[in-house]
């Protein structure tokens, strides 16, 4: 809002500075402010994908049940950028997932994509997913506790159980029913996003409070040193 829309020689020049591929033309005719900060970390072919505001604990989408999406409005222009600016957000941020309550809008979307995560090489790679209107089947109800995060509380981790395997049938962007079945890791994901559509958080989950670390003491405290977790 109250963002100045002309264009200028002056700021043509400053952007073509710093915006590759010629495409600073675009961006200012657009009235997009180039930052370095990768708010806008795409213009291309007038693609623009945002990385969102993340809604914390408290703000009242987090707790809220989430509702159905119409079918008819995935394809829509709009509810597909929603998908694009969800990814670039998860990614930016360095989740795992983002649920749509995390961007403070309360509808069944989920995004899930473990690929080479930076802070932990360890983890396993689960495919980038799109789930709309996800129902979860559980098949193993046996637990299996582990450390989880999240992004609506940032700075904090605690041991969860969950189930160790599940199927989740749902919708994909482009509308069609998917179905997948996971374990381990990968049902951990879905099982914290798919929460998320409930109003739920982890530490909901979580039996023993006593477990909740800041990252920081979590890190130093917390992980085995990394010789020994490679023997275990
Ligand atoms: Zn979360």
């Amino acid at each position: 809002m109250g963002e100045k829309r002309s264009s200028s020689a002056a700021q043509i020049s400053a952007a073509k500075s710093r915006v590759p591929n010629g495409e600073a033309e675009l961006y200012v005719a657009k009235g997009w402010r180039y930052n370095p900060i990768p708010f806008v970390t795409s213009i291309k072919n007038e693609a623009c994908f945002m990385i969102l505001k993340v809604a914390r604990l408290g703000f009242p989408s987090v707790r809220t049940t989430a509702s159905p999406v119409p079918t008819e409005r995935i394809l829509t222009h709009d509810f597909q950028k929603l998908i694009d600016d969800m990814i670039e957000t998860m990614n930016e941020y360095h989740g795992v997932g983002l649920a749509a309550p995390q961007i403070h809008l309360p509808i069944q979307l989920a995004v899930l994509e473990v690929e080479n995560h930076p802070r932990d090489p360890d983890m396993p790679s689960v495919p980038l997913t799109v789930l709309i209107n996800p129902v979860v089947t559980i098949l193993d109800d046996s637990l299996v506790e582990e450390w989880e995060g999240c992004l609506s509380i940032p700075d904090l981790r605690g041991r969860v159980p969950r189930f160790k395997q599940l199927r989740v049938t749902a919708l994909g962007r482009d509308a069609k029913p998917l179905e997948i079945d996971a374990s381990d890791f990968h049902a951990r994901v879905i099982q914290h996003e798919t929460d998320h559509l409930k109003g739920e958080v982890y530490i909901d989950r979580m039996p023993n409070l006593r477990t909740l670390s800041f990252l920081e003491e979590w890190q130093r405290f917390m992980l085995a040193p990394p010789a020994e977790k490679k023997e275990s």
